[in-house]
C-alpha cells in the first residue's frame, strides 16, 4: 500500500488516501486509518477535520472500546456530491440521480424517438432538471455523468461510432450531454461492458474478475471483464457477439445488414416475432394482449407467458443463446457468464435449456468451472454500471486536482 509522507507535495495524495479509505471501510475510527494508511495520528486528525468541515465525512457513532473511550466513528457523507446516469436504448431513456454511496434518490424512464440525438440529448437535459428538482439537491454537487448506451462506443472520446439499436453513426454524445449540462463532465460506455461492471461491483460477479454479461435485448451483445478490467480491444468495441455467424446461408436479416447473425435470431424483437407467429390472435385477446402491439415486457407479466406455444419459443430461445454461450466457454472459460436483458425475464426454463446446451457443446473441463446465472439486478445493470464509472472519475486524483471548488 501506498503510505503518506508529511511532504507538501503528497498533501493532496493524503487527503485522497483518507477519503478513500473512509470511503471502502466506513465507518472507520481515526486511529484505524492510521494504522491503514501509515499516516501520524495527527495528521489523520488535521485531514478528518477538514473533511468533517468541508461536509464529505461524517460522524457515525462509536465503535467498540480498546482500553480509552470508546473511539468516534467516521463514514462517508452520502449526500456530499452526486452522480447523474443515463441508459439509453431505442426508444427509451431511464435516468437516475445517485448519492456517492449508490443510493438512488430518484429514477424515470421516458418514453421517446431515439432516431435523433438532439432530441435525446434534449430529452436528458430537461430529466437531469426533473431529477435534481425530485431529489432536492443543489445541482452544483452533481459532480458527473454516466451513459450506458448500445453499440460500439468509443469511451475515451464519448463517441457512439455505430449503433444499429438507436440508428445512429458518429455521434459525439459525450460532448453533447456535457454542453447541454452546462459543462458537466460525461463518461459514455457501451451498454454491456456497462452492466458486466454492475455485476462485478453489485450483482453476482461480486468477488470475481472474470465474468462475461451477456445481454439478450433489443440487441445482444456481451460485456467481457479479464482481471477486472474491460476487455476492449484494439478500438474498445470487443464484445459483439450478437454478429457472430449463427445461419450461415440464408439466415434471417440483421439489423447489423447481414444475415443470420445471432442477434437476428435471438434479440428480443426477434423472439417476439416469433412468438406472434405461434400464437394465434385470439389467444392473445384471451388475456386481454392484443396481437398487434403486444410488447415483450407485457407478454412476460402475462399468464400467456407459461403457455405451450410461448414455451416452446422459450426453449427455441435457450437453445440459440446455449450455443452463443458455449462458445464463449470455450473461448474465454470465465468463472461465470451471466445472462440478463429483457429475455433474462423467461427465468429457469430459459436457463435450463441454455445449461443443457453448453454441457453439450463446449469442452468439459471448461464448463465445469464456468457457471452460468441470471442477473439478479432487474435490468438496473447498465444504470449502476455508468454510476460505478462515473463514481471511479470523481474519486480520482485527477478530478480531485481539478475540481478545487467540490473537493468530495
Ligand atoms: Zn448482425
Amino acid at each position: 500500500m501506498w503510505t503518506g509522507t508529511n511532504s507538501k507535495d503528497v498533501k493532496i495524495q493524503n487527503r485522497l488516501l483518507v477519503r478513500n479509505l473512509i470511503r471502502r471501510f466506513g465507518p472507520i475510527a481515526r486511529y484505524e486509518i492510521a494504522q491503514e494508511t501509515g499516516l501520524t495520528p495527527s495528521t489523520v486528525t488535521v485531514i478528518t477535520a477538514e473533511l468533517l468541515e468541508a461536509g464529505v465525512i461524517r460522524e457515525a457513532g462509536h465503535g467498540e472500546s480498546t482500553g480509552g473511550r470508546r473511539p468516534v466513528l467516521l463514514e462517508l457523507n452520502p449526500t456530499a456530491a452526486h452522480v447523474f446516469t443515463v441508459q439509453l436504448q431505442r426508444g427509451e431513456a431511464t435516468a437516475a440521480m445517485f448519492g456517492i454511496t449508490c443510493n438512488s434518490l430518484a429514477e424515470h424512464t421516458y418514453h421517446l424517438d431515439t432516431d435523433t440525438p438532439d432530441e435525446v440529448v434534449e430529452t436528458i437535459g430537461l430529466c437531469f432538471e426533473q431529477l435534481v428538482r425530485e431529489a432536492d439537491i443543489d445541482p452544483d454537487t452533481v459532480l458527473w455523468c454516466g451513459v450506458a448506451c448500445p453499440g460500439l462506443v468509443s469511451s475515451d472520446r464519448g463517441v457512439v461510432e455505430r449503433s444499429s439499436n438507436l440508428g445512429w453513426l458518429k455521434v459525439p454524445l459525450g460532448e453533447m450531454i456535457g454542453r447541454r449540462l452546462g459543462g458537466m463532465p460525461v463518461h459514455v460506455e457501451n451498454i454491456s461492458n456497462a452492466a458486466a461492471l454492475a455485476e462485478k461491483e453489485y450483482g453476482l460477479g461480486r468477488g470475481y474478475s472474470d465474468l462475461v454479461f451477456v445481454n439478450l435485448s433489443v440487441g445482444v451483445s456481451a460485456g467481457i471483464l479479464v482481471n477486472g478490467e474491460i476487455y476492449g480491444g484494439v478500438q474498445g468495441y470487443a464484445g459483439e457477439i450478437g454478429h457472430v455467424s449463427y445461419i450461415p446461408e440464408n439466415g434471417p436479416r440483421c439489423a447489423c445488414g447481414r444475415r443470420g447473425c445471432f442477434e437476428a435470431v435471438c434479440s428480443a424483437r426477434a423472439v417476439l416475432e416469433r412468438i406472434k407467429a405461434a400464437v394465434g390472435e385470439e389467444e392473445f385477446a384471451q388475456y386481454g394482449l392484443s396481437k398487434d402491439t403486444v410488447k415483450l415486457r407485457e407478454l412476460l407479466n402475462s399468464p400467456l407467458v407459461k403457455s405451450e406455444a410461448v414455451q416452446r419459443v422459450v426453449e427455441e430461445t435457450g437453445h440459440a443463446v446455449g450455443i452463443l454461450v458455449a462458445n464463449l466457454v470455450n473461448l474465454l472459460n470465465p468463472r461465470i457468464i451471466i445472462l440478463g436483458g429483457e429475455l433474462s425475464a423467461f427465468g429457469a426454463p430459459l436457463l435450463r435449456k441454455v445449461e443443457e446446451e453448453v454441457k453439450l457443446r463446449s469442452l468439459e473441463e471448461l464448463h465445469k468451472s464456468s457457471s452460468i446465472q441470471l442477473s439478479n439486478l432487474r435490468g438496473a445493470g447498465p444504470l449502476l454500471g455508468a454510476y460505478a464509472l462515473a463514481l471511479e472519475k470523481v474519486f480520482s486524483l485527477e478530478e480531485w486536482a481539478a475540481n478545487a471548488a467540490v473537493r468530495v
